[in-house]
């Protein structure tokens, strides 16, 4: 039976996994692929240090570009994440002939057309399972499995940090600051979480989603972006008592040919299948013209979960280097606009602090209905210093709902618009 050097570029939390994975399933692998998958050459930045991996020493180096090199490796996976130097090393790693399995979505998101395009020009496989939903197999279903489907829409829950702040904040009443400082303390968030709790990781995983999904390149900087800072336990309870539960959203959709492709913190239908991916879990929600709904959920991180995705790839890849054959390559040939979410149609839920005396509900409504925006349900909160007036509109065009927002802050009856959040009825 033929065996397959892999050269791992990068051994922490999901190299470490897959090295151990490699050694631990050998057989299964061997049994189901009709190949050996061996861990020929490792790159870390710090070789001296004890791993537990079964992976020799010797086979340790802190020059990444001599693993793509080695003659011994045959295929190459990226797991030492952020863009550079993953992008010069795949891009050598093309340059060499070899295919390239990675789960570095933020390379992907903002470089995808260059690495397709090297990958492709020389007939390689470019493999990234792993960079969406960790686990969860989602881009080789999308891809391959639903090829002959239109997908209109697509919804995840793609950050697992965030949903699990948002499931305490909702499910125990914690504040974002303490929910947070919880995720940090059991290692779901990093120290800096920005990259998790203002939605890049999120929108970045967008990104993917929609290039895929509607065949046409969408750049991380394409996604309109919000996180979640501002959700507050206020918001949890109101939309609790309306049915609804808040989570932050992945979400690209295909109208009129455009792409809208936005992240930020909804309010769904507690009845919505994705209002009950709790804790860390993943999800993402796929409206197909024939398929209908279909949901993926799983781990969206972690070193074990997410390495069965990186060794899909690879048994993929090795069957395609002993009997031939390549994965489908780019599949983002049209050229569409992006939808700036200006144009974009919602419904909005507004909770603002008000002055508490007759004839503010109508000075408040006449904006509303200057900008088009039509009123749904509206009630009052508290009185007095407290009084909150708590509003949810039908759907309306963003930009008109943003222009009634301006207008309304400048109102003398308004104190502040504390929040606004969209509603997600119709999915
Ligand atoms: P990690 O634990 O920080 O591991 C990164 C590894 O890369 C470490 O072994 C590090 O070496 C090595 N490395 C980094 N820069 C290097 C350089 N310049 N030269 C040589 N080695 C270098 O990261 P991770 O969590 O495994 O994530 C890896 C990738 O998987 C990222 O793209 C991430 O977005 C993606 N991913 C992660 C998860 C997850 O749950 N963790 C899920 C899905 C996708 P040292 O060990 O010596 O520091």
């Amino acid at each position: 039976m033929r065996t397959v050097g892999v050269g791992l570029l990068g051994c922490g939390t999901v190299g470490a996994a897959v090295a151990r994975l490699l050694h631990a399933h050998a057989d299964d692998i061997a049994m189901r692929a009709g190949l050996r998958l061996e861990v020929a050459r490792v790159a870390v930045r710090d070789p001296g240090r004890p791993r537990d991996v079964p992976v020799g020493p010797d086979r340790f180096t802190a020059d990444p570009m001599a693993v793509v090199a080695d003659p011994a490796v045959e295929v190459v996976c990226e797991l030492m994440g952020g863009v550079d130097p993953a992008r010069s090393l795949v891009l050598a790693a093309f340059e060499r002939g070899k295919p390239v399995v990675t789960a570095n979505k933020e390379l992907l998101a903002n470089h995808g057309r260059e690495l397709f395009d090297a990958a492709d020009g020389r007939g390689l496989d470019l493999y990234f399972e792993a960079a969406v939903g960790g686990g969860i197999p989602l881009i080789r279903p999308l891809k391959g499995s639903l090829a002959g489907e239109r997908v209109a829409r697509i919804i995840g829950i793609v950050n697992g940090t965030t949903n699990l702040i948002l499931t305490r904040m909702s499910e125990d009443g914690l504040s974002f600051a303490d929910a947070l400082a919880e995720a940090q303390r059991l290692g779901y968030a990093e120290a800096d979480p920005s990259a998790d709790v203002d939605g890049h990781d999120a929108a970045a995983k967008c990104a993917i989603l929609a290039s895929i999904a509607f065949n046409a390149r969408v750049v991380a900087g394409d996604v309109y972006r919000e996180g979640i800072a501002s959700v507050s336990a206020d918001d949890i309870a109101f939309a609790a008592r309306l049915g609804y539960v808040v989570k932050l959203l992945a979400i690209a959709e295909l109208e009129d040919g455009e792409i809208a492709a936005r992240v930020h913190p909804t309010m769904l239908p507690a009845a919505h299948p994705l209002a009950a991916v709790r804790g860390p879990f993943n999800a993402v929600f796929v409206q197909g013209e024939r398929a209908g709904e279909l949901m993926f959920y799983g781990r969206g991180a972690g070193g074990e979960p997410t390495a069965t995705a990186v060794v899909g790839d690879l048994v993929a890849v090795g069957r395609h280097l002993v009997h031939g054959g390549r994965a489908m390559g780019c599949t983002c040939r049209l050229e569409r606009r992006i939808r700036p979410i200006e144009a974009n149609h919602d419904q909005y839920y507004l909770a603002l602090e008000v002055v508490d005396r007759p004839g503010v509900l109508a000075e408040i409504a006449a904006v509303f209905g200057r900008h088009g925006v039509s009123i749904k349900s509206v009630w009052q909160e508290g009185t007095g210093e407290d009084a909150q007036l708590v509003f949810v509109t039908h759907r309306a065009l963003e930009g008109a709902l943003r222009a009634t927002v301006e207008e309304l802050r400048g109102l003398a009856v308004v104190e502040e618009v504390r929040s606004v959040l969209r509603v997600a009825d119709e999915w």
